[in-house]
């Protein structure tokens, strides 16, 4: 039973014309809408849950819901089965002053951690990302919450139009000043059905070419290492005792409860998403149906499969006499091959972990497609 629970709210005030996440701008009727749905979806499945050890909120934007809709949740929750008092709990968020006004109300609601999607700190290119904030607004929303005694993490990215080395740089500086205890650095990637993606097809949008934007994320991890931030996941680096415990589920492959329009959950080897549209979401949860879109049973070489892909994005590795004890020794020596190719390419390590080597790193979604092929 997951004692890792994800909360969707898939609304958004703005649309980042680099993001292809589903997210709807929808009016307060349809927000609340989904909120009474979430309720009624986590009075029916809260007995597949052990006590919360880690909560996060995503989206879209979460505190679309309102200090009331988050409220009306963690209550709901922490009445069954209970939220652990030195739990996690984690509410993504913009970097605006309408999101930092109800910050001191989210505390007292028990999180503990925002997530803040800063992506740049360069006034020049906000609105070439479609952001709502200035990079003045975004230290102050930073600071706010750091006052408050809220972990802070922020999202930065790189390879974003226009942006140079010298952006970059002094982006990385201002996030090192305000001392965020986590940052997460993000390349821009063009998503197929995006604005960027029209705009780049049509010659209307150009980007930093890949060796700039390697460039890039390689400047970020050593500026960021010589600052005291442990690179500890592919495109997360944390102060110490600072990881995202509730991503760390993720990456090790463990089990979660995901509730809301589009959220997706693990549990018992079965995985499953819940209806993406928040009107068909909560049309089925109204009429009782489970909000299915999507089931399956994973084979247990497949779930072994992903546990060394996902567990590979953290740098330390996955440990592989935990692999074999979870998924039999001879489902193991079948991977051992695609292991070793990768390693004779220094693209891993293997010994009592399989890891990540630098090159590795830089390359990790070919290393993850190899190690997923069939
Ligand atoms: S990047 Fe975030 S705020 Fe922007 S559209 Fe996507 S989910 Fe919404």
């Amino acid at each position: 039973m997951p004692s890792a629970v994800y909360v969707h709210i898939p609304f958004c005030r703005i649309r980042c014309p680099y993001c292809d996440f589903d997210a709807y701008r929808a009016p307060r009727r349809a927000i609340e809408g989904h909120t009474e749905a979430l309720l009624a979806e986590i009075a029916s499945r809260r007995h597949e849950l052990r006590p919360i050890t880690t909560l996060y909120f995503g989206g879209g934007t979460p505190t679309t819901a309102g200090a009331a809709g988050l409220r009306a949740v963690i209550d709901a929750l922490r009445a069954a089965p209970g939220i652990v008092p030195e739990s996690e709990v984690t509410v993504e968020a913009n970097p605006t002053p309408r999101d930092a006004a109800i910050f001191g109300e989210l505390q007292d609601l028990g999180v503990t951690r925002v997530s803040l999607g800063v992506q740049s700190f360069t006034d020049r290119l906000l609105p070439m990302l479609g952001r709502d904030h200035s990079a003045t607004e975004a230290a102050e929303v930073i600071d706010r919450a750091l006052r408050l005694g809220l972990e802070v993490s922020l999202d930065l990215m790189c390879g974003v139009p226009g942006q140079t080395m010298a952006d970059w740089s002094s982006d990385l500086a201002t996030a090192v000043g305000l001392a965020p205890g986590h940052i997460s650095v993000y390349m821009l990637t063009l998503e197929a059905g995006t604005r960027y993606e029209r705009l780049h097809a049509g010659g209307r949008l150009e980007l930093p070419g890949e060796d700039e934007q390697a460039d890039m994320y390689e400047a970020a991890l050593e500026w960021l290492g010589a600052a005291g931030y442990d690179h500890y996941e592919v495109s997360n680096l944390a102060l110490p005792g600072r990881q995202s415990r509730h991503n760390r589920v993720y990456w090790e492959n463990r089990e979660y409860a995901g509730f809301g329009a589009g959220a997706s959950s693990f549990v018992a080897g079965q995985r499953w998403t819940n209806e993406n549209h928040p009107t068909a979401y909560a049309e089925a949860i109204r009429s009782g149906a489970r909000s299915l879109s999507l089931l399956e049973r994973l084979p247990p070489e497949r779930a072994m499969r992903e546990t060394l892909a996902l567990g590979l994005r953290l740098l330390e590795g996955v440990d592989l006499t935990a692999v074999r004890e979870r998924y039999g020794a001879e489902r193991l020596a079948r991977m051992l091959p695609v292991l070793q190719s990768l390693a004779a390419r220094e693209l891993v390590t293997v010994a009592g972990r399989a890891a990540l080597t630098r090159r590795g790193l830089m390359l990790y979604d070919g290393v993850a497609a190899e190690i997923l092929a069939p």
